[in-house]
């Protein structure tokens, strides 16, 4: 299978509203412009180096989207071509993306990223930490950040109801973040969940976002 034949096969298999991110980490700049040659323009990565390295060499309308942990001291490297930040899960880290984005003159999208896996392993805040930032009055003070919705990764595990709770979980939390912080606000809409293993369980628990890298440019 070719990596457009792959492209090809998620998209007749995702509703039209929902966006796909290509997951290309690890991955070289030859399977990425494989892809772009076949339409797609949004990628994904997980280190910031590795993605500012590739936005340098391909072509500057693809739309890169942040997926992975980020420590605070390299959102430098992103900050001003980042389209949208998946892993947001600290005030920390949202001030100096904040910060940074204000130094290029820049809005950056945000995510605020949920803890919804039983694995300990990965990162994200509860609703209620989230909510305690989104209360804060440094948060309200933010001219340079957007927050578009949230993004969740599920338990690795075949147990198909359990990734469908934790889903469900994260869907709640949109909604629950959109009535009490973002009524109103037609930035807030993003639900990004779902990868090459769920995302169709993802979809059906109201995904707007599905991050899909091995099914598209094989294992890693
Ligand atoms: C690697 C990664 C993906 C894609 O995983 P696949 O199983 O290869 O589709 C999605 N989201 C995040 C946060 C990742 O790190």
């Amino acid at each position: 299978m070719s990596i457009a034949s792959n492209i090809a096969k998620i998209k007749a298999s995702i509703p039209a509203g929902v966006a796909l991110v290509a997951v290309s980490k690890t991955k070289p700049v030859s399977m990425i412009e494989e892809a772009y040659a076949s339409g797609q323009r949004v990628f994904g990565e997980n280190r910031a180096q590795e993605l500012a390295e590739k936005h340098q060499v391909l072509p500057q309308d693809i739309e890169w989207h942040m997926i992975g942990h980020m420590q605070s001291n390299k959102v430098k490297y992103i900050a001003e071509f980042v389209e949208l930040i998946h892993s947001v899960d600290s005030l920390k880290l949202l001030k100096e993306i904040n910060h940074r984005a204000a130094q290029h003159g820049r809005v950056i999208g945000c995510l605020l990223q949920f803890h919804i896996a039983q694995e300990s392993t990965k990162f994200g805040f509860d609703l209620e930490e989230a909510q305690e930032m989104l209360n804060s009055t440094e948060f309200q003070s933010m001219n340079n950040i957007r927050i578009q919705g949230v993004m969740g990764m599920a338990t690795f595990t075949d147990n198909e109801n359990q990734v469908r709770s934790e889903f469900s979980t994260l869907f709640q939390f949109f909604n629950q973040l959109k009535q009490s912080h973002f009524s109103g606000n037609d930035h807030f809409k993003d639900v990004s969940m779902g990868m090459s293993g769920d995302y169709q369980i993802a979809i059906e628990e109201g995904s707007t976002m599905v991050r899909i890298g091995s099914t598209i440019f094989g294992s890693r």
